[in-house]
């Protein structure tokens, strides 16, 4: 559903992707690992359009996202195409930017109705549900200054989720949380993968987790794809020094 084909990436003289070629299947579980600075994170808000390579394609659902000039110069598919892939793909990030002044089910309603058209009632209806399958059902006149990070974070998936998204994208969604309060976050995501239909890419550093659902782990070092394969593969057979070296820090 998504292909990444010889992706470079630089920030000024920092090439920060060396080339990275990924292919994400319809409901395929990715997890991408690797080293803070890596480029994880670069990686997934380029399939949001939130980063623009700097060379190399990237086609979502068939389409690509940039095109290449006949001088060379990569330039983005029409806003028309762009936001219909930023309808197909939901993403959370490591802190919830929640509207404040919205109530969560408010916060849910926004982009299904603005972005996507759906009407009203409609969009009450799938907030309500998709609040309700994290956790939060009880909850929905509440304002974001009123729930626990935990809570914020259920409902930063459940208004992505309502957009029924293709591909879900997670950054680090736990990593800004109390520690006692992963567990509930961890598990919301849980619960979604094993519905299966979606296809997800999580950058974590939570590696049981990481082994509990994903199909493919993903290690990244220094801007390129170091290893991939089975949870299996990765997390209990690494082959390189590097990955048993980062493994080596969460054991
Ligand atoms: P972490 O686990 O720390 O989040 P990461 O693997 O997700 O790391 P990225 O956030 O993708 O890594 O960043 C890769 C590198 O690119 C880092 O060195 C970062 O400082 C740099 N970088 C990312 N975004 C920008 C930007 N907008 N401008 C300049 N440098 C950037």
């Amino acid at each position: 559903i998504a292909v990444y084909n010889d992706v470079h990436k630089s920030f000024g003289d920092v090439e920060v992707l060396k080339g990275i070629d990924l292919e994400i299947a319809p409901a395929e579980k990715v997890a991408l690992i690797g080293p803070s600075g890596s480029g994880k994170t670069t990686i997934i808000r380029m399939l949001m359009t939130l980063e623009q390579p700097t060379s190399g394609t990237i086609v979502v659902d068939g389409q690509y996202l940039w095109h290449m000039e006949k001088n060379g110069e990569l330039v983005p598919a029409n806003e028309k195409h762009l936001r219909q892939v930023r309808g197909d793909i939901g993403m959370v990030f490591q802190h919830f930017n929640l509207f404040p002044h919205m109530s969560i089910l408010e916060n849910c309603m926004v982009a299904p109705i603005n972005v996507k058209g759906v009407p009203k009632k409609e969009a009450r209806e799938r907030s309500a549900e998709m609040l309700e399958k994290v956790g939060l059902g009880d909850k929905l006149d509440d304002y974001p200054s009123q729930l626990s990070g935990g809570q914020k974070q259920r409902v930063a998936m459940a208004r992505a989720l309502v957009m029924r998204p293709k591909i879900m994208l997670f950054d680090e969604v736990t990593s800004a949380l109390d520690p006692e309060l992963v567990g509930e976050v961890l598990e919301v995501i849980r619960d979604i993968a094993k519905e299966g239909e979606m296809a997800m890419v999580l950058v974590t550093h939570e590696m049981d987790f990481a082994r509990d659902i994903a199909d493919r782990v993903v290690f990244l070092d220094e801007g390129r794809i170091a290893e991939q394969g089975t949870p299996e593969q990765v997390l209990e057979n690494s082959k390189s020094e590097r990955l048993n070296s980062f493994l080596s820090r969460f054991r």
